[in-house]
């Protein structure tokens, strides 16, 4: 039997026509949500990244400044930058696109940038949240993929979850996120990672697997069991000459034999990825009603 394909671009359009409203209700108030996304160099993915989160924001109607610096910006120059964005009333979401430059420290950036302004969820006051269930900003893919396993009518409740990866942006708080003690988680999670002994066994142990290594298509049909949901956060550019481009985006996932024994999987493109983009838009719109609310 073919899996469902949840559709995670389908369901980014949900969540964006629900912001719309809440945008206008805002505007109604006389609050525009404000995202600034900073990046620094020349990384073509990064700015492909920082192009679309642009994008959506145009979209949607938010107002967003796209900052670009060269790659031998320094760091305290970076850190101004960020204080000038934290004082800035028109801006509710400060995102650094990462990586940065190796001569700047990524932590320290991370910490300078307001809590209440980390739309990205990665300063450390709101990974201590997340894990202890208390309100701040969710980052954005571990959020999105809670949101496409709820809203495809899969509740994690109850449910062996496996999550291969434990990078701090998406393995290890995707765990945290499923594992809480509330709707829409209440999952028993196991994280598994490059030391992990017989990854096979614990994979196929899995009512729903998340791929997040960055490993194109290592997840074979048989390190899957029969009738798993399977979330492939990988993208993965890999080569192919009968491609218009000469390559093509791939998860970790190797979608064509496990779709025929899962009971549904993401695509990509088109599942995890337009998740993390709303899921961005969403906490900018969270972050201008807390403002709102704060005055
Ligand atoms: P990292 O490289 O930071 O982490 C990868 C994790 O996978 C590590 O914990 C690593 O283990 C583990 N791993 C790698 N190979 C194996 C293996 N053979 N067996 C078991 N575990 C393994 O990657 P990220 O978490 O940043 O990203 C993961 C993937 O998700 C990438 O393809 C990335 O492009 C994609 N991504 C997609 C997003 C989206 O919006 N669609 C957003 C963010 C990421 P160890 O810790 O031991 O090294």
């Amino acid at each position: 039997m073919s899996a469902k394909i949840i559709s995670g671009a389908e369901i980014a359009e949900q969540i964006r026509q629900e912001l719309r409203k809440d945008i206008a209700s805002l505007k109604e108030k006389g609050v525009t949500p404000g995202l600034a996304v900073v990046l620094v160099g020349e990384d073509p993915a990064s700015q492909s990244y920082v192009r679309m989160k642009g994008k959506a924001c145009e979209e949607l109607g938010l107002f967003s400044q796209t900052i670009v610096k060269p790659a031998d910006t320094s760091e305290e120059e970076l850190l101004a930058l960020i204080d000038s964005l934290n004082a800035d009333p028109r801006i509710h979401g400060i995102l650094v696109q990462l990586p940065l430059p190796k001569h700047i420290d990524e932590n320290k950036v991370i910490l300078r940038i307001d809590p209440n302004k980390d739309v990205d969820g990665f300063h450390p006051i709101n990974v201590g949240k997340m894990l202890i269930g208390e309100p701040g900003f969710l980052p954005c893919t571990p959020h999105g993929i809670q949101e496409m396993l709820i809203r495809s009518g899969v509740d994690p409740e109850g449910k062996h979850v496996v999550v291969v990866g434990r990078s701090n942006i998406v393995g290890k708080p995707v765990a945290a996120i499923l594992v809480q003690k509330r709707k829409g988680a209440n999952a028993t999670v196991t994280i598994a990672h490059s030391r992990t002994r017989d990854l096979a066994s614990i994979t196929r142990s899995a009512d729903i697997l998340v791929a997040a290594m960055g490993s194109p298509q290592f997840i074979k049909a048989d390190m899957v069991r029969e009738g798993a949901v399977v979330i492939d956060v990988g993208s993965n550019r890999i080569d192919d000459p009968s491609a218009k481009r000469g390559y093509r985006w791939v998860g970790d996932v190797d979608f064509e034999a496990v779709k025929e024994k899962a009971s549904a999987i993401t695509p990509v493109p088109g599942g995890v990825g337009p998740m993390t983009i709303v899921m961005l838009m969403k906490n900018t719109v969270l972050s201008a009603s807390r403002a709102l609310e704060a005055d």
